[in-house]
């Protein structure tokens, strides 16, 4: 006698474990991550948010699934509207960008930024990424950290490009403010060449 070893996927909130209920009540099992209509639309009236877990077009590719229960969906919505909120605090300083980064472009800071060594990077009234000084465990000031953001609550370290690295070898930090706010704004490749105002060392490292 054999047994055939069936393994399915039972859609589940990868935030706290919950598992999804279906139409029927009980816990579905599917052949992968692709949800049909109908569990979809249940899940979706429960309060589950989802995206992907469809096939994609005419190829037998799955987009990836991502699922958020609806409690943790809340909570995100919170945070989300807290960091929102911190983002939009008025500015005490604003130094215009336009010249190097394009029309609209500018740093802001906000009350308390200026001890963080931090500004926001904003084209017109939208936050599009921060840039921070960086300090070391002896208190030295080194080089730029840059984070790119694209909604939601959180911000994406970005790594500075080959030719504007603060230290041989490291693409942690960016060498000047302005290269790092350039870098949340174009969104480089490594080996991306910085504009000639970079080139030209009048660049402030403050
Ligand atoms: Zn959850």
């Amino acid at each position: 006698m054999s047994f055939d070893r069936v393994t399915y996927y039972v859609p589940r909130c990868p935030w706290c474990g919950t598992r999804a209920t279906g139409p029927d009540g009980q816990e579905p099992r599917l052949e992968s991550e692709v949800l049909g209509e109908e569990l979809r639309a249940h899940m979706e009236a429960r309060g589950w948010q989802i995206a992907g877990g469809e096939w994609n077009g005419r190829a037998r590719v799955r987009t990836p699934l991502n699922l958020r229960c609806a409690r943790c969906a809340a909570a995100t919505a919170v945070r989300t509207a807290k960091f929102e909120r911190d983002l939009a605090r008025p500015a005490v300083r604003t130094v215009d960008m336009s010249a190097r980064l394009g029309d609209g472009w500018s740093l802001v800071q906000r009350d308390g930024d200026e001890e963080r060594r931090l500004w926001l990077v904003r084209h017109g009234e939208r936050t599009r990424g921060q840039v921070a000084r960086y300090v070391n465990r002896r208190g030295g000031l080194s080089g730029w950290q840059a984070w790119a953001y694209d909604g939601g609550e959180l911000m994406l370290h970005l790594d500075a490009v080959s030719a504007a690295l603060w230290r041989e070898k490291s693409s942690f930090l960016w060498r000047t403010r302005d290269l790092a706010a350039w870098g949340v704004a174009v969104r480089p490749k490594h080996s991306q060449t910085p504009p000639a105002w970079a080139r030209s060392g009048a660049s402030a490292r403050a």
